[in-house]
This record gives C-alpha cells, structure tokens and sequence, in this order.
C-alpha cells in the first residue's frame, strides 16, 4: 500500500487525555481512534493487526476442533433471568436498552446463555458430544476503570469458545488441549516468554480456573510466578496452603501483569439450569458438561504494544505486524522515486506486504520517524546514497544499524524469514 494514499496521518503529540502507552503509540500511529473513554475505533493499519491476531487464534481453535459461528449482541433477558444474570445487582456490568413498548433488552457481556439455548436444539444423544463452539463477537461491558487504552474497554470483540462434553473427564481432555491452544497462541503473537499459566479462582465445579498473564507493569493483575514449573498463581488465591497443594516450592516472584485470555470450567452451571441434556449409552439422561474460554484479540494487541515497544514507537513482531516491509523513498530526486517504485512494483510481484513511504515533501528525518513510530519489522530505504552503492538498505525495526543488499538478496532474506 501506498502511504500517500492512506488516510490516517501520524502524530507527533502524544494525546493529552490518555495515560497508557498502548493508546497513546496507537492512536499516535494512527492505528485507533478514541470515541470516547473506553471505547475506540479501529483504523486501516490497527484492523490490519488486529485481523492478524484473530486469524492466529482462529487457525488455533479451529486446529483443537472448534466451530466458528456469531452470536448476537441483543440478548433477550428471559434466558439471563433463569441463569439469575439478568439483575444489576448480580451482574454490574450490563448495557441495557430497550424496545419501543419498552420491553427491557441486554447486550451481551459474555455467552453462555444463548449458546447453551442454541445447544439445545442440537444436542440430544452421548453421539452429539463432545463439541466446541466458538465465535468473534463484540461484547459490552459497563467497566468502571477504563484507562489501560484497549487493553480494557467497554465495547470489545472477544474471542469466546465453550466446550460441551459428555463428563467431567472428557471435559478435562479438551481443557488440557485448549491450555496447549492458548501458549500457541501467544507465542505466535509474540508474548510467549512474558505469558504465565496461572492458577486463579475457580469456581463451584473446579478448584482452579486458569489465566493467561503476561509480565508488564500496567497490568492491573498481580501474580507470583515459579520459574522452575513455568507457572504462576494470582496473588487472590496465593495461600501457603494452596502453594504446597500444586507441590510448587516456595521460590515465587511477585509481579504485575495482564490478563489476555482465560480458561474456565462451567461444569453443568449453565446446562443445569437451561436444561441442556443428552441421552448416555444407556438411556440416561444427564446434564452436558461445559467449559469457557476467553481471549480479548484487541487487550492482546495492547499488551503487544506495551510490552514490545521503545521510546521511538511500536516494535510488532513479525506475525501481527500490519505490514511486512517499510519502504521508504527517501528523497523527491526522481532516480530515486523510480528505483522506490521499482522496488516496490517488485517486492508486490514476490506477494511481500509492503507499506510504501512514497510522500514527498517530507524530509528523512520525518520519514525515520513514522517508520520507527509504525514498528513495520523491515525498514527499507531507497536514498541517493543506496543507489551510489547499487542496492537497497535493510534494517530490522529492532536493530540499530541497517546493510546495503541487491534486490535479489532483499528478496531472498524477506522470503526466508517467518
Ligand atoms: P478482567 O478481570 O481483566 O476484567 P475478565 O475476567 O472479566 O477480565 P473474561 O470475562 O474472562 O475476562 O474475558 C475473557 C478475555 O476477554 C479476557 O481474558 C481478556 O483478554 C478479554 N477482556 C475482558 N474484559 C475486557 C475489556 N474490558 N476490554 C478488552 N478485553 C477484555
Ligand atoms: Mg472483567
């Protein structure tokens, strides 16, 4: 893509009105907009990560068995009524509205009810289970504390999967699935060395939930983590006694981190209640067993920002950056726009995403800037002085001296690393 034609521009001045550092390099970058607080839109080059990240989780769930589908935002209250979520008083996160005859309307914070609902209409036999039903979808959460940028928002697309199993122990086998899933996930993302698996409350049907934390200090979790085991457990559970249950030791780190995607065992909660059953083998007819699991693909982008950037700007890992390559045209010498767009018309041939500097009337200077703030992982550079040493400059976003490489080497190197 060519940046002269992208409609976002970058700033240069941090907003004034955001605390975080996620928003304020995104919303510098032109990645997000800010609607108000809590709340942001998603511009071409933020969308373009985002839809990376989803499409990483997405080849996860779907590799464990998954079944993607979407759920509606109006839920109709009768169904939350019965699970005793509807009321304020029980759940204070709701957005409510309401019908022209003023019939009282949610929209979804979560989906355990309607899909459960839908679940009945297809499960009926042991022959139905196990399966696993997931979905993209935007939940609204009244949310009082909403200054982490997107990494807590009051409207989000979640990825929420749940399971439905015949038992508890065909339950657990998926658990132990989805737990391998979600380490893929974020190490793929590029947070794999600063996320945790970390014991958490559970609830009636379970000791433990699981959380997925990663290490940063504006996180507004606390967790204490055991290196040797890899593991961690968030500070509202750590109890010496619950410490000598998972034989853990008793070397712990304390430290800040963020929540990016949980783990949960529903057990018969919903199905009880909902009166989702199915026939065993023998005729018996028992409550499914049931599981969740959440990511928030934008809280992830956020933790990626917060976690991998420097004081010049943003540094994407390769696999959810929003474009592969960074050309830059660095002077408005017409040699040099020529060989840019040469290289450019070159790179699209050989299917390489490339967002391409070709603006005039800024200097390099301006240029190096954006680039940096951007955090596309190559940064190429066509100059006047490239083209005296016949090549093209090559520099990763995260090191500080570039090489002179003929296009075909170029080619070779983007084509080679993944
Ligand atoms: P938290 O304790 O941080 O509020 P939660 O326990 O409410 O999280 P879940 O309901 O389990 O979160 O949601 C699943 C995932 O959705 C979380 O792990 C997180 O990645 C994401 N998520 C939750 N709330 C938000 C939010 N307000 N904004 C963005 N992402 C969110
Ligand atoms: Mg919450």
């Amino acid at each position: 893509m060519r940046q002269s034609k992208l409609f976002t521009k970058t700033k240069k001045e941090a907003p004034t009105d955001e605390v975080s550092k996620n928003a304020e390099l995104l919303i510098r970058g032109g990645f997000i907009n800010k609607e108000m607080a809590g709340v942001y839109s998603y511009l071409p080059l933020g969308l373009r990560v985002l839809k990376n990240i989803e499409n990483i989780i997405r080849e996860e769930v779907n590799a464990i068995g998954g079944q993607e589908i979407v759920m509606t935002a109006l839920q109709n209250p009768e169904l939350w009524k019965k699970t005793d979520r509807f009321d304020d008083e029980k759940v204070d996160i709701w957005f409510k509205t309401k019908l022209k005859n003023d019939t009282e309307l949610g929209l979804g914070f979560t989906h355990e009810e309607p899909l459960t609902n839908i679940m009945k209409n297809y499960i009926s036999s042991y022959r139905d289970l196990p399966c696993f039903v997931y979905q993209f979808q935007t939940k609204f959460r009244n949310e009082t504390r909403a200054k982490s940028g997107i990494m807590r928002t009051r409207e989000f697309v979640m990825k929420d999967l749940y399971s439905f199993s015949r038992d508890e122990h065909e339950h657990n086998e998926f658990y132990e699935k989805a737990k391998i899933a979600y380490k893929n996930i974020f190490k793929r993302v590029g947070i794999g060395h600063l996320t945790y698996l970390t014991f958490a409350s559970g609830g009636s049907f379970s000791k433990f939930s699981h959380e997925f934390q990663t290490i940063s200090s504006t996180g507004e979790d606390t967790i204490y983590i055991n290196e040797e085991n890899n593991i961690a457990i968030n500070k509202e559970v750590f109890t010496d006694e619950i410490k000598k249950d998972l034989g853990l030791g008793d070397n712990f780190k304390e430290t800040k981190a963020v929540e990016v995607g949980n783990i949960f065992t529903l057990g018969t909660r919903f199905s009880d209640v909902l009166d989702l059953k199915y026939q065993t083998e023998t005729g018996e007819s028992r409550p499914v067993f049931m599981g969740s699991y959440g990511i928030g693909p934008g809280r992830l982008m956020g933790t990626v920002v917060e976690a991998l950037s420097d004081d010049k700007g943003i540094i994407w890992p390769e696999s959810i950056a929003p474009f592969k390559v960074h050309l830059l045209s660095l002077s408005d010498n017409e040699d040099v726009k020529k060989e840019a767009n040469f290289v450019y018309d070159a790179l699209i041939k050989e299917n390489i995403e490339v967002l391409f500097d070709d603006r005039n009337d800024l200097s390099p200077g301006e240029k190096f800037a954006d680039a940096d703030l951007l955090g596309i992982p190559f940064r190429l550079v066509i100059s006047s002085r490239s083209m005296k040493e016949k090549g093209i400059e090559i520099k990763k976003r995260n090191e500080e001296k570039g090489k002179i490489v003929s296009l075909d080497e170029l080619i070779n190197i983007l084509k080679t690393v993944s």
